[in-house]
């Protein structure tokens, strides 16, 4: 010390083990016997020390036990933001789409398929045909599943000998729609023998600049068949959250917990979902304990997110019966009204540390789901201990999600409603999953916990995808940490600091004294 009683500044670290660490672990932060429940807006994370590029921060993930995303993103079962068209961008862009249920069971096993089929490394169930099949046939096929490059085999079946294959070209200009296969098809076909492996196959298009490559037997019977495109597509997708043996998109969807549900969850595994979220707003019951005893016994390979839950002691019940993941959130989603109806629920932030802190120790992998409404919300989730984020209106309003655009007061808007709202509840009544989530039958006044809405035109997830996924980045870049399990190993042992923000505070960390302003939040 020097004689002012000013320090030696090369000592300044040194003196921080004796001052104490600036700011609140987040144990500290959110222990609501101490303090109100809280939520995102009412903390922030204190910054760290940056020795690594934005660009460098990886966010691989876990959503269940067994599934690992390279993008800790889920869409929400709802029928204003998950059908096919998202679960597909949602995949190939490192997240994962859960498809709402809201529907029949076979529109909905409808929608898995579509998604499963997107992408592919061996098609082993290719769609073809016999030569006496005609053009118009394959632009049947055209019209209703997307593709037109069909091998023709001798009974028109697999594992039949292969004569030929059909494209788009092959039947372009042809106006004559009676016209045999046999006539049009092309004869002299590269082909592999079974037992490549896929890279070779994948190599072997590439060089013979062929669209598709049929994979035949000894006998030359057709046993599977390799797409070119399919290679772009994962070229340009690089995160693109797929199984590693089928290469095909990984599918989740949503389901009730009534008896008649099991049935809907046979039909969705054959149709090939990689993961069911039993969808109830308040998931500690029997009838979901039932529920996931039952999937568990009847279907080991599906994994099962339960809930949803808020408290360690729901939390329990779930993991117990086998949950392979937990949802959390009651009452903090955008459209929601179940605390204003319900006086149940709890603040965002503290149920998603406080169950993700339990969970924990189960090696049972919680999504925070709800509340999310922007890039520093999805930071914060992810610190306080959740493994992925649900969201449903930031992904609304998008190409991507279900509905049509329409203006009002000149703004493009699409529409966006809770589960829970009487508009959502009377779509298909008596097979809707949604009236099951929140209205019980038995009772008659149906009690809303949701509302209609709109939400301002987003753009396509392909480009509103990679901003949440850069704001992240940089998210974690300040904090410091350079993966999103160093960041919750971080805040598990008190290194990742908090602090509480007043509504002054907030309103100081929001635009604020500007006359006007435009907000765009990427470019
Ligand atoms: P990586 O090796 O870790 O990049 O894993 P990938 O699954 O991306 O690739 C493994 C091999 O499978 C490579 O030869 C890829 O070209 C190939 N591959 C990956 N996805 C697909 C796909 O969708 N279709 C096809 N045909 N091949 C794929
Ligand atoms: P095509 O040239 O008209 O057949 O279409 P593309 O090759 O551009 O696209 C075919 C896409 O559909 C690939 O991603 C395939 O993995 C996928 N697909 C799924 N099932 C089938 C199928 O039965 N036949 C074909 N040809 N493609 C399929
Ligand atoms: P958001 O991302 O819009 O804030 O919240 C989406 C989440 O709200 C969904 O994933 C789902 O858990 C929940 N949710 C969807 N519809 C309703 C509803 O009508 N009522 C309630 N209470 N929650 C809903």
């Amino acid at each position: 010390m020097t004689t002012e009683g000013i320090l030696d500044c090369t000592q300044a670290n040194a003196y921080l083990k004796d001052f104490g660490r600036d700011g609140l672990s987040a144990e500290e932060l959110l222990d609501s016997r101490a303090y109100a429940g809280i939520t995102y807006n009412d903390f922030l994370i204190l910054p760290g020390f940056i020795d690594f590029p934005a660009s460098k921060v990886t966010l691989e993930s876990k959503l269940t036990k067994k599934i690992s995303l390279k993008v800790p993103f889920v869409s929400s079962p709802m029928d204003t933001v998950t059908e096919a068209n998202m679960a597909i961008t949602m995949a190939l862009l490192g997240g994962i789409g859960i498809l709402h249920h809201n529907c029949s069971i076979e529109d909905q096993a409808a929608m898995v398929r579509q998604v499963k089929k997107y992408e592919n490394g061996f098609i082993t169930d290719p769609v073809v045909l016999a030569p006496t099949n005609t053009v118009n046939d394959v632009r049947a096929v055209k019209e209703r599943l997307g593709f037109c490059g069909i091998p023709v085999t001798e009974t028109g079946k697999m594992n039949s000998k292969l004569l030929g294959i059909v494209t788009a070209r092959d039947i372009q200009f042809l106006e004559e729609g009676n016209t045999k296969l046999a006539d049009v098809m092309t004869k002299e076909l590269v082909t592999a023998r079974k037992g490549v492996t896929l890279e070779e196959a994948n190599q072997l298009l590439r060089n013979c600049k062929k669209g598709k490559l049929p994979i035949v037997d000894q006998d030359g019977c057709l046993v599977a068949l390799v797409a070119r495109s399919d290679l772009l597509k994962n070229q340009s997708f690089p995160l693109a959250s797929k199984s590693s043996t089928s290469k095909q998109l990984l599918c989740g969807a949503a389901v009730g917990t009534r008896e008649e549900d099991k049935l809907r969850v046979a039909k969705l595994v054959e149709a090939g979902v990689d993961v069911v979220v039993l969808d109830s707003s308040q998931g500690n019951s029997v009838f979901q304990i039932d529920m996931i005893r039952h999937c568990k016994a009847a279907h080991p390979d599906l994994e099962i997110i339960a809930g949803n839950v808020v408290t360690w002691e729901q939390a329990a019940n779930l993991i117990e019966a086998g949950a392979d993941a937990l949802r959390i959130g009651m009452g903090s989603g955008s459209i929601c009204i179940t605390q204003e109806v319900m006086a149940v629920g709890r603040p965002q932030a503290t149920a998603v540390y406080q169950v993700a802190r339990f969970a924990r120790r189960f090696g049972v992998p919680v999504i925070a789901d709800g509340g999310i409404g922007n890039v520093g919300h999805i930071t914060k989730a992810l610190a306080l201990g959740a493994s992925a984020v649900m969201m449903g209106s930031l992904l609304a309003g998008t190409t991507e999600s279900p509905g049509e655009y329409f203006y009002h007061e000149g703004k493009r808007l699409k529409r966006y409603r809770g589960m829970g709202s009487l508009d959502a509840m009377e779509r298909n009544k008596g097979d809707s999953g949604s009236q099951k989530r929140y209205y019980s039958e038995d009772s008659a006044v149906k009690v809303a916990q949701g509302v209609t809405g709109a939400v301002v035109d987003k753009g396509s997830i392909r480009k509103f995808v990679p901003y949440l996924i850069t704001g992240l980045q940089h998210g974690l870049q300040d904090i410091g940490q350079p993966s999103l399990a160093g960041l919750q190993q971080g805040v598990t042992t008190g290194a990742v600091r908090f602090e509480r923000r007043t509504p002054a505070a907030q309103a100081e960390g929001g635009v604020h004294g500007l006359y006007s302003y435009e907000k765009r939040l990427f470019a």
